[in-house]
């Protein structure tokens, strides 16, 4: 799903994209010049592999997105929420792909091994 960035006002855009059965919704909404503000909510279920015992596991999320989407370059700087820089056109299709692969290289542990942990 692509929405041009000439489209964007200041009426929120709804948008929803499903990757993997992991959802991304919410909306978009013009704040200054080539910069848009994307407010949305990740949900669904990704498997990631524990970092201890390198087993597959499957996690639910349910967090917030909140960011900045630049057409060009950004050239501003924004002290609280991160800026995506894409051309011409929002590509939430790449925003939920970005936004899976962040969970995906932090760091996991799965239940078994949380368990042992904490013992
Ligand atoms: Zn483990």
């Amino acid at each position: 799903m692509n929405i041009p960035f000439r489209r964007i006002t200041k009426t929120p855009t709804e948008f929803e994209v499903e990757s993997d059965g992991v959802t991304l919704k919410g909306t978009v909404v013009f704040k200054e010049r080539n910069i848009v503000l994307l407010q949305a909510q990740l949900q669904g279920q990704i498997e990631l592999t524990c970092d201890i015992c390198a087993e597959d596991f499957a996690t639910i999320l349910n967090e917030k997105i909140e960011l900045l989407v630049s057409d060009g370059i950004y050239q501003g700087f924004d002290e609280k929420l991160d800026v995506v820089e894409m051309q011409d056109n929002i590509d939430f299709d790449e925003l939920l792909h970005t936004e899976i692969e962040l969970i995906r290289s932090d760091y996991h542990s799965c239940e078994n091994c949380k368990n042992q942990e904490r013992n």
